[in-house]
């Protein structure tokens, strides 16, 4: 059989967008997991991971929910990722529900485990209920960035919302807020999720002009499920831009083109932001593993094995 010939790199034309960026390892990820809830969840969780864990993240996560049951098995599955793994945890951590000593012991028992990264968040209240900071606990967010670099020298994320928190007046207000949790500590920034770009550039933008110079990860949510999705943005005031949805509504009965709709929907808006200067995207990934190795794969990512 005839060998197949393959241009040489160097003679692809600079008309063929992106080529400078793929087979490079030019983009880094971070991977982010539901919080398990139940065994089977737990089971789903750690399939995922092990699909994830050859391309590299340069952390993983697992959301922190607000009853204890849930804590304590994000808490498990941390130390279950450290001890059998080679991945680097980010862990999420929150304020709201807890005492000011119950979020330092955790602290303390992750920075012991090896624990060096820490996603730091006020965090979602249990459902119905409306934030209150606990009488004993960090009252917000600044509060909560604050008190664990003073606990150890963690390296800490924190989040940002490009189309504002729904509880913020302005994004001014939120941006103010940001520069507040630079100023105790925080090193990076992981955005709300979006679907588009242009929202992200001018939140950037103006999180330049007030000062800001930490790092902004966009967070990634594929589209996996167009109904499901919408509703989650409604709820999180995200804006889906009209030109997106004829790409992917009507398909509800139809999982497998959604998954390759999801895929090519979310490669383009990557792509697109590693245009704009994005080095690292994060994938707030629902435990769709097949799903986002494709999309880190049509991003240039290889797997340790990638013959499969
Ligand atoms: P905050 O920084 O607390 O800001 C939220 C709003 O609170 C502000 O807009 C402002 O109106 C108000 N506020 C806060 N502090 C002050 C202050 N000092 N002065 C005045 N106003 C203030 N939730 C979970 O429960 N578990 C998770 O694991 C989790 N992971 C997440 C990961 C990422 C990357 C992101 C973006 C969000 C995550 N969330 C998680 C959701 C988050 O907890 C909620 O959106 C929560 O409502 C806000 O917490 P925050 O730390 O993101 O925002």
């Amino acid at each position: 059989m005839q060998p197949i010939e393959m241009p040489d790199r160097r003679d692809v034309q600079p008309n063929q967008r992106h080529h400078r960026f793929l087979g490079d390892g030019g983009i880094k990820v971070s991977f982010e997991f539901p919080a398990p809830g139940t065994a089977r969840s737990e089971k789903r969780i750690w399939q995922s991971l092990k699909r994830l864990e050859p391309l590299k993240p340069t952390s993983v996560g697992i959301t922190y929910g607000a009853e204890s049951f849930e804590r304590e098995q994000t808490h498990a599955i941390i130390a279950r990722i450290l001890n059998e793994t080679e991945l680097d945890v980010a862990a999420h951590l929150t304020c709201v529900a807890a005492t000011r000593a119950e979020v330092d012991t955790i602290a303390r028992k992750y920075w012991q485990l090896g624990v060096r990264r820490i996603v730091a968040l006020r965090g979602n209240p249990r459902q119905g209920e409306s934030y209150q900071a606990h009488p004993a606990g960090y009252a917000n967010s600044v509060a909560l960035v604050g008190g664990l670099r003073a606990l150890a020298p963690f390296e800490i994320a924190v989040s940002a919302y490009p189309e504002k928190h729904p509880e913020s007046p302005t994004i001014d207000h939120d941006l103010d807020l940001l520069k507040a949790k630079i100023d105790v500590g925080a090193t990076t920034a992981i955005t709300q999720y979006f679907f588009d770009n242009d929202v992200f550039f001018r939140f950037r933008d103006r999180a330049s002009a007030k000062g800001i110079k930490i790092p902004i990860i966009p967070g990634i949510l594929p589209i996996y499920n167009f109904r499901q999705i919408a509703r989650f943005a409604f709820y999180a005031h995200v804006s889906i831009p009209r030109w997106l949805i004829p790409q992917v509504e009507g398909l509800n009965n139809d999982s497998e083109t959604r998954g390759i709709v999801a895929a090519a929907t979310a490669a383009q808006q990557i792509l697109d932001l590693m245009e704009h200067g994005v080095q690292h995207v994060h994938f707030y990934t629902f435990n769709h593993a097949d799903l986002v190795y494709a999309i880190c794969h049509m991003l240039g990512l290889r797997g340790i094995d990638s013959s499969r």
